[in-house]
Parts: structure tokens; sequence; C-alpha cells
């Protein structure tokens, strides 16, 4: 074979690519690997700058106890490699939870550690009388509990509609839909509740607090380090301009740097982006392109990176919400019509915890985000970031002393570098696909394209938990198969296509 002829091409290095093209090379598949970008990662970004290293949006991972990349680093045979900066079982509290009832005048807190093994503390923060903390325990241990089966039910229910028929206290209420935005980026009467039960699962039971040192980066240059050793070929900076279908079934893919052959390209650029841009509409069913482009996208997250000369935070995550600061969809719908809310949700990664390295001696570095319009041209995010910076001066009073510099990210720059706009408001997409009920578990979009030989990996196809997780998942998925589709092509065919 050429340089320009491959078995298998795989667009984009965000957790869906790299895991998918990683494990292809590694089961002998020779792979191209194309990416818009120099830096690689796709949202899981880190950056090494001036002696800071930090994610570029804030990240946690779930959960964390044999997360996806785990398998994957099994598979590669580096499982020595692996290393988190906290154990899953860590004993220290290390997530300090702020919480304001609706008429309290302050905020109260709490600390739990990677897992909530102890609901105690919370049945304090939330004034749960004694008398209702049974009933409270029952309903957090069904939810827990749930089998499959169960939560399969529950694909297509909104986690507003399955909490209206458990009656649960309203400080109940506004936790779970905090953790819609704060974990799915979703309000809580849109998000699905069998995606939403299955992350408070991995959260409690396997921990949800995870970090990498060097960051969740450090994973993208594991995979790719292995990928490119076992053989694989990896082009930075070259944007797919357009996959190549010849007689029904891919063919390749036409880039920047030219055309390149295969019999399969396996996407994770993003559903609509590949199915509106990349494949051209007279290879696909026009019934199919408006299942795709009516898809919902979910929120984003602002962020805001603050490099401090002296440290302010002493935990590892601090989360902050009231009843007032969380969004269901009228309270986005009234942020999207201009209506600041004077009042956000708040998550704040101290990457100087997990990693001794991540700034300078004496130095920290803190990464907050909270969640915004996917909208690239949204007009909101500034008024946002304003609440924003004027609550952490709230929660840490020296903060702009303490500050060296500052930088500011949205949604405009997640899309610009991740994922195209190819739909009016979509592209800054913190996720992917909204995690909303009818687009997940049976309903989430298949990995298999209607295409021979095409493939969708990462967050918005195939597979079921929190961002970087599930687009590894389904990233591991879709090489199986891949393998089992060259299989059935057969030596000749594999040749033959791409000749
Ligand atoms: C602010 C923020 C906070 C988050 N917090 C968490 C968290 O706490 N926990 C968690 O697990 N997840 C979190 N996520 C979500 C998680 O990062 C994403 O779900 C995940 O990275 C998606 O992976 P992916 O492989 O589907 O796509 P992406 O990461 O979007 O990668 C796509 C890649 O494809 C490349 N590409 C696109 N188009 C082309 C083209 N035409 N040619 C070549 N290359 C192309 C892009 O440059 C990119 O590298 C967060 C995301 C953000 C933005």
């Amino acid at each position: 074979m050429s340089n320009t002829e491959f078995e298998a091409i795989v667009i984009g290095s965000g957790p869906g690519g790299a895991s998918c093209a990683t494990l292809l090379q590694k089961r002998g598949v020779r792979t191209l690997l194309v990416e818009k970008n120099d830096v690689l990662g796709g949202k899981m970004i880190s950056i090494e700058k001036d002696g800071y290293a930090y994610d570029l949006f804030p990240h946690g991972q779930v959960p964390m106890t044999q997360p996806a990349f785990h398998q994957i680093y099994e598979e590669l045979g580096v499982a020595d490699e692996w290393a988190p900066a906290l154990a899953a079982d860590d004993p220290r509290d290390i997530i300090r939870i702020a919480y304001r009832a609706r008429g309290w005048k302050e905020y109260r807190e709490v600390m739990q550690g990677q897992a909530m093994e102890d609901p105690t503390p919370f049945f304090k923060l939330w004034d749960i009388p004694e008398s209702e903390q049974e009933r409270i325990m029952e309903f957090m241990t069904e939810m827990v509990t749930m089998e499959e089966e169960e939560l399969r039910e529950l694909d297509d229910v909104t986690m507003h509609d399955y909490l209206l028929t458990k009656n649960v206290p309203d400080a109940i209420y506004s936790y779970l839909a905090f953790h819609a935005n704060a974990s799915l980026a979703e309000a809580v009467d849109r998000v699905s509740a069998s995606e939403q039960i299955l992350i408070m699962q991995q959260m409690m039971l396997e921990g949800g607090g995870g970090q990498y040192k060097g960051g969740f980066g450090q994973l993208t240059k594991v995979m790719i380090r292995e990928f490119e050793k076992n053989g694989g070929t990896l082009i930075r900076q070259n944007r797919v301009e357009r996959i190549l279908i010849e007689n029904g079934v891919a063919a390749g893919v036409v880039t920047a740097k030219g055309t390149f052959r295969a019999p399969v390209v396996v996407s994770s650029a993003g559903l609509q982006p590949t199915v509106l841009k990349l494949i051209g509409p007279e290879h696909l069913e026009q019934s199919y392109r408006d299942y795709v482009a009516a898809l919902e996208p979910g929120w984003a997250f602002t962020s805001i990176r603050y490099f401090l000369k002296e440290p302010v935070m002493d935990v590892a995550m601090y989360v902050t919400y009231s009843d007032e600061s969380w969004w269901n969809k009228e309270r986005y719908d009234r942020c999207v019509a201009g209506e600041i809310p004077k009042e956000v949700i708040l998550f704040m990664v101290n990457h100087s915890f997990y990693d001794e390295n991540a700034a300078p001696p004496g130095k920290q570095v803190l990464v907050s985000g909270t969640i915004c319009p996917p909208d690239p041209d949204s007009t909101q995010i500034e008024g946002l970031w304003k609440v924003m910076d004027e609550q952490m001066v709230k929660l840490f009073p020296n903060i702009w002393e303490a500050t060296e510099r500052r930088e500011y990210g949205g949604p405009r720059d997640i899309s610009k570098l991740t994922r195209d706009s190819v739909l009016p408001g979509h592209g800054g997409e913190c996720v992917g696909l909204g995690q909303i009920a009818g687009q997940c578990g049976q309903f989430k979009p298949k990995s298999k394209s209607p295409i021979p030989g095409v493939y969708f990996a990462g967050a918005d196809a195939g597979a079921a938990g929190m961002g970087t997780h599930q687009s590894a998942l389904s990233g591991m998925a879709v090489a199986d198969m891949v393998v089992e589709y060259l299989g059935e092509l057969g030596a000749d065919r594999r040749v033959a296509a791409v000749g």
C-alpha cells in the first residue's frame, strides 16, 4: 500500500477518535488519524504554558473505577502507566459543595470524597428532617441500584417527570436539577432520566472527582504515542473537507493536504457536521439527513482560567448552586432572550491539588465554568462571565490581588477548537448532542451509518455516560465494528477497495 492508502481513516483526535484509532492500529488495522488542529485531544485538551499545566475546560472523570480509558490502557499494554491523580478510594474529602436554599441569605457547605458514600452530611446541608431521611435513603438506594432494564424504561422520560412520581423534597429536586446542569450540561426537564441516573450511579459508587497528572490531555498523549509506536499515521493541522463515497461505500477522505483512500472512515467530528457537511447529500436518504438535523445539541459551558501568584482554593473541586441558580428549560430560555441571571452555578477545578507540577512553585491555576447556550454567536457569554467573576470574589475575597492573568472561554472557542457549526445555534456543545429524553439509551444515534464503511465515534453516537468516558466507550465499540467489517470484506476486497 502507498502512504495515501489505509485500511481505516479516523477523523479527529478527541477521546472518541483517539481511542478508536489507537485500538484499531493495535489490532493490526493500518490506520490514518487526521486532525484539523495542531494540538490533539479535542474538548479534552490540556495546555502546558508558562510553567502551568491545566485543562482548557474544567473536567472531572466519572467513573474513576475502571473508566473506559483504563480498559484502553490495558489493551495497549500500558496499564502500568495508568496514573489518576488520586486513587478512586482515596479517603480524603476533596470536593466542597455549597448550596443556598430559597430564602437563605448565605450558602452552606459540605465536603465529600470522590464517591458520595454517606449522605448524612447532605441531609444536614439540605435541612432534611429526621422523619424524612429514611424515605430519602430509600429513594437514593432505588436510584443507585436500578438495573439496566429499569433504566431502559426511562430512556425517553425526563428527570423532572421521574422526580414528580417520587414526590421528593425541594432540596433533593434542586440537587438533581443542579446535577443535570453540572454533569450533563442539560435541563432537569429535558435530560434523560436513564442517562442522569446512570451517571449518578457511577459517581456515587465508583467515584466522581477524578483527574490526571498533567490533566486529561495525558490520556491523549499516551493513546497517540501508542498509536504511532504501533505504526499508525497521524497528520495534524489537516482538515477533512469531504468523505469520499464510491459505489455507495466508504472510499476515503478529501483533506486540505490531499486525498487519502480507505474502505473505512470513522468520524468523530460530530454527527451533524459529518452527515450534513462532510458526506454529500446525494449519498444519504433525505429522511436520514432530516433525522440528524432534528437532533438537539447539548448546552455549553463557559470557562474562566485564573492564573494565581498565590493559592486561593484549598480543595480539589468546588461547586456552588442554589435553588435559583440551576437552569431548567424556562430559565435557559430567559437567558437566551437576554436576561442574564444574577447568580449562576459554578464548577471549579484546582489543578494544583491534583498535580504539584500544575503551576510554578507557590502558584495556583484554577479553571471555573458555568452552563451557557451552545450557540457560538451567543451574545450572553460576556454577561455570564461577569456574574461568574463576581461570584468568585465572594468565594475568594483576595482573588483579584492574587490573580496574575485571566483567560475567558465559551461556546465560540469550543466550536472553533472542535466541531463546526452546521446548524443555527449549534457548535459549542460541551458534551455533544443533548443527553435528553428520546436521544439516549435505545434512542441514542447509532455508530454505524447507513453507508457501509462509515462510522461515527465520540459523544454523539453509540454509548452512554459522562462526556469523555462515553466518547471513549463509543470509540472502543466502533473499533470492534470496524475489525468485524474488514473481516467481512476479506483480504482481497480490503486491498481492492483502496486500490
Ligand atoms: C467546558 C467543558 C467541560 C466538560 N466537562 C467534562 C467533564 O467534567 N467530564 C467529562 O467526562 N467530560 C466533560 N466534557 C465533555 C467531553 O470533553 C466531550 O464530551 C468529549 O471530549 C467529546 O469527545 P469526542 O471525541 O466526541 O469529540 P471532540 O472532543 O469534540 O473531538 C473532535 C475532534 O475532531 C476534530 N475535527 C473536527 N472536525 C474535523 C475535520 N473536518 N477534520 C479534521 N479534524 C476534525 C476536532 O478538531 C477535535 O479534535 C466537557 C467539555 C467541555 C467543553
